[in-house]
């Protein structure tokens, strides 16, 4: 019943064929989850690291 043509999804970690969604974050697929887990704290961390530079910076001044 896939009428978009999508056939096989392979983990976004390790890139193993994923059968079913059960392990899906962002829409991202995963085997398992501990690789789903191991893509949500990469998110985080990039996150993390994207307002601590923010804060670095300082740049929050109206200019440009
Ligand atoms: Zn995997």
């Amino acid at each position: 019943m896939n009428v978009f043509g999508i056939g096989k999804k392979y983990c976004y970690t390790c890139g193993t064929e994923v059968s079913g969604n059960q392990y899906t974050r962002f829409g991202k697929p995963f085997c398992s989850e501990e690789h789903a887990q191991q893509y949500t704290d990469q998110m985080n961390k990039s996150r993390q690291e994207q307002l601590a530079t923010a804060q670095q910076t300082g740049q929050s001044g109206g200019c440009c």
